[in-house]
C-alpha cells in the first residue's frame, strides 16, 4: 500500500507547482456585484465583507458626463454590468487611489466591449493594449457610437480643457472646447504640443490616432492651422 502511494505521489508531483501558481494569483481575480455606475468607465462593486469599492475601468477613457455620448456611455455601461456579478483583474491604482482593473461580466471583456461599441476611447497614455487600440480604430472607421462625430474630444483634453478654462477668467465656458480652440486664445498657461506630423509622409495626426507616436512623427504643432501652413495633411484616420 505504502509503495502504492508513494507512486500515485510521484506520478503527479508535478501538479503541485500547478496548483501552487493557481493558489498564488488566485487573489488578482474577485468576483463581486455592481452597485453603481457613475460613468462609462467607473463603477461601484460590493464586495462579500459588505464593503463597496469604486473600480476604474483599465486601458479605457469614456467621455465626461458632460461631454457627447458621455449620459450614453453611462447608459451602455449599467446594460452591461449594473446588478450583475463581474470578475475584477486588479491592474493598479490610480492617482486618486481607486482601484484600476479588468471587468469581466461573464465571457465578456467589459473595458473592450466599451471601445468597442463605441463608447470609450482606448487610454493611451495609461495603456499599451494593442487589441483595446485596434477596437478603438474599428469603431472609429465604423462610426460607432461617439465616433459618429468625425472630430470628437478625448475626455482627456476636455478635463485639461476645463481646467485650463478655469485658470482663465472669462475664457471659454462649457460646450466642446478643443485644445487648438484654447491655444488660439491667447492663454497665459503653457499649452503642449496637440499634433503629430510625420515628416516623410507630411500627414499630422491627432493624439488620439494609433500612428500618432510614429517613427517619422516628429513634427510637432500647436494647432490644425500652424500643421496646415507648414504644408501638412490631415491624416484621413483620425481626421484632426
Ligand atoms: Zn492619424
Amino acid at each position: 500500500m505504502r509503495t502504492h502511494w508513494g507512486r500515485v505521489y510521484l506520478k503527479y508531483a508535478f501538479l503541485f507547482p500547478l496548483v501552487f501558481f493557481f493558489t498564488a494569483f488566485r487573489p488578482v481575480f474577485s468576483a463581486s456585484r455592481v452597485v453603481g455606475v457613475s460613468d462609462g468607465d467607473t463603477i461601484t462593486i460590493l464586495h462579500d465583507n459588505r464593503e463597496q469599492e469604486r473600480i476604474r475601468l483599465y486601458g479605457i477613457d469614456s467621455p465626461e458626463k458632460s461631454q457627447a455620448f458621455g449620459q450614453k456611455a453611462k447608459q451602455y455601461a449599467s446594460t452591461l454590468v449594473y446588478g450583475k456579478t463581474v470578475s475584477i483583474r486588479v491592474m493598479d491604482r490610480d492617482k486618486y487611489g481607486r482601484t484600476v482593473a479588468w471587468v469581466y461580466a461573464g465571457d465578456m471583456n467589459v473595458n473592450a466591449e466599451l471601445v468597442r461599441a463605441g463608447y470609450a476611447w482606448h487610454y493611451r497614455k495609461y495603456s499599451k493594449d494593442a487589441s483595446l487600440q485596434r477596437l478603438e480604430d474599428e469603431a472609429r472607421m465604423a462610426r460607432r457610437g461617439l465616433w459618429v462625430d468625425p472630430n470628437p474630444v478625448p475626455p482627456w483634453e476636455y478635463r485639461k480643457g476645463k481646467r485650463i478654462s478655469a485658470a482663465i477668467p472669462g475664457s471659454i465656458t462649457g460646450g466642446s472646447v478643443s485644445l487648438a480652440q484654447i491655444t488660439n486664445a491667447e492663454s497665459p498657461v503653457p499649452v503642449q504640443a496637440v499634433y503629430h506630423g510625420n515628416v516623410k509622409s507630411r500627414k499630422f495626426h491627432r493624439p488620439s490616432c494609433s500612428v500618432y507616436d510614429c517613427k517619422n512623427c516628429m513634427a510637432v504643432f500647436r494647432s490644425r492651422e500652424d500643421a496646415i501652413n507648414a504644408g501638412y495633411e490631415p491624416c484621413r484616420m483620425c481626421n484632426p
